[in-house]
């Protein structure tokens, strides 16, 4: 292996210091054309994948053990969303130079969460990128054949549940865009939850046989029920006095509020729905993986979408939440 004293790493240097963690028995990891997981029977896998781009998705200064666990992390809510658990992971990275201190924090805070998951590291690939740090994460879990939650499988009467406590990372995000003045004291309350999410993956798998949809939230609550209400073709009402919010949102305004809570993105909290008979398993089993869940409104037969404000009534602008796309890295 070259030394950083003898020149730059190569790309074969880079995967072997920092991205070859050994593998358990049966796996074929990193080093070879592909690598190999077996399935156990009555298993399917469930696969997915997601890019994080330096100044779209991460500021360049996050440290960078927090974006090596937030660009698993990301993925591991996909898996939670479909009720998958973590098997395996592949990295794709593309630097336009080899800083060795970045790499050994970024692998640093990818394995530990590797790790806590039980999620492996198999392969992926190392390339130079022209501009800023692209970092592409695929995983991999396995879910019992025909059990995922799909999107499509919200019933009517349904309950509509949630993971976490919502609001901080759009907090975090108003105050780094400068879109509110500086606040540095908000910003020490809200950042974690931006940089550091914990997808609620341990759990997820309970919810199989009693959940019916699920969805991570992403791009916003709203935006993100909707696409379970439009695959289901049903409707909801949402409570928004229900809603779990993170302490940092009692330092908010009314309107600041809701939107954090309706709008605000990068939560990688679950949103799913469930028979009101499944409320005592989905309590209970909550409790005891110590995962917060609250409920927070019904699906509904009346393909509409009704959010009613902290005061119970009707929010007179909740239009403004609901649209017919989520977030579009296209739109201008
Ligand atoms: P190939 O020539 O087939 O593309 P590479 O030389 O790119 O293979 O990669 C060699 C091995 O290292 C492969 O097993 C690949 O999966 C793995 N690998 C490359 N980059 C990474 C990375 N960033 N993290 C984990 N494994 C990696
Ligand atoms: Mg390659």
């Amino acid at each position: 292996m070259t030394d950083s004293a003898q020149g730059p790493l190569s790309e074969f240097d880079i995967i072997a210091r920092y991205f070859t963690p050994s593998v358990p028995a049966g796996m074929v990891g990193v080093g070879d054309d592909c690598a190999i997981i077996p399935v156990r029977p009555g298993y399917q896998l469930a696969v997915s994948t997601d890019t994080l781009i330096q100044e779209r998705h991460f500021y360049g200064h996050t440290p960078a053990d927090l974006v090596g666990h937030k660009a698993l992390a990301v993925n591991l809510s996909d898996l939670a969303a479909m009720g998958a658990r973590p098997r395996a992971c592949l990295l794709s990275l593309s630097l336009p130079r080899v800083d060795e201190q970045w790499l050994q924090d970024f692998s640093a805070g990818f394995h530990q969460l590797c790790t806590d998951s039980g999620c492996v590291l198999i392969g992926g690939d190392t390339t130079r990128s022209n501009h800023g740090i692209i970092i592409t994460v695929t995983v991999l879990g396995e879910v019992p054949v025909a059990q995922a939650l799909l999107r499509n499988r919200a019933q009517p009467d349904d309950d509509i549940w949630l993971t976490g406590h919502l609001g901080a990372p759009y907090v975090a995000l108003q105050l780094l865009g400068q879109h509110w003045p500086a606040n540095p004291d908000l910003l020490k309350l809200a950042l974690p939850r931006l940089q550091r999410p914990i997808p609620p993956y341990h759990w997820a798998p309970e919810l199989l046989g009693h959940a019916h949809a699920a969805i991570d939230i992403s791009d916003g609550l709203i935006q993100d029920l909707q696409h379970i209400l439009g695959r289901s073709e049903f409707g909801a009402q949402i409570e928004c006095a229900k809603l779990p919010q993170h302490s940092v949102l009692q330092h908010l305004d009314e309107a600041q509020r809701y939107e954090a809570l309706l709008a605000g993105g990068d939560e990688f909290e679950l949103c799913f729905t469930a028979s009101p008979k499944s409320r005592a398993y989905i309590l209970d089993s909550a409790a005891k993986a110590e995962v917060a869940v609250h409920r927070v409104g019904k699906i509904t037969l009346a393909p509409e979408l009704q959010i009613y404000g902290f005061d119970g009534q009707r929010l007179v602008d909740e239009q403004r939440f609901i649209s017919a796309s989520g977030f579009d890295h296209f739109a201008q």
